[in-house]
């Protein structure tokens, strides 16, 4: 049980923790930030574009590959998008999990969306799904790292690698 418990929150907690840090830093909300600069996909690690989503790594990934399918709009409720807007949400979800099967080859996933900032959500009002990919054995490995910050150049290398199965699986022209 309490290995299930570990499992099924730890990458939620994690992006609460960071995410506080984030704002602290910085003030704003990254991720309206991202959707209004396309020009800066490559630095940002924006994998692709829908009309009304992004899918972006995670800065602080918790296994290699985390990547997160944002609303594009400062929008938090779900409840609020129209049947469009949320079957692009689910569509994104959808993609990148074949898009880190093809890239990382896991063997399961954790896909979850925090609404709420009790529920961990580290930004409460921009909705946001995060698709983190697991193998058996699996650890968190920036708690490995011992630091929060990933190697810039291992997500660099990580980021070209998924842009060009993007490409080959048509999510990306
Ligand atoms: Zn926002």
């Amino acid at each position: 049980m309490a290995e299930f418990n570990q499992n099924l929150w730890a990458p939620w907690r994690m992006e609460y923790i960071h995410s506080m840090a984030d704002e602290a830093r910085e003030g704003g909300c990254f991720l309206c930030d991202y959707w209004a600069a396309p020009h800066r996909d490559g630095e940002h690690h924006v994998v692709w574009r829908s009309p009304c989503t992004f899918v972006v790594m995670n800065r602080f990934p918790y296994t290699n590959g985390h990547l997160m399918v944002a609303f594009g709009a400062h929008r938090g409720d779900p409840t609020e998008l129209t049947e469009s807007e949320f079957g692009e949400m689910a569509r994104g979800v959808r993609d990148a999990v074949s898009l880190l099967r093809r890239a990382v080859k896991p063997e399961g996933f954790n896909i979850g969306y925090n609404i709420g900032r009790c529920a961990g959500a580290g930004l409460p009002d921009h909705l946001h799904a995060h698709i983190v990919p697991r193998w058996s054995g699996d650890t968190n490995f920036m708690a490995v790292l011992g630091d929060v910050r990933v190697v810039p150049d291992a997500l660099d290398a990580l980021y070209q690698e998924l842009v060009a199965h993007a490409r080959a699986l048509g999510f990306r022209t």
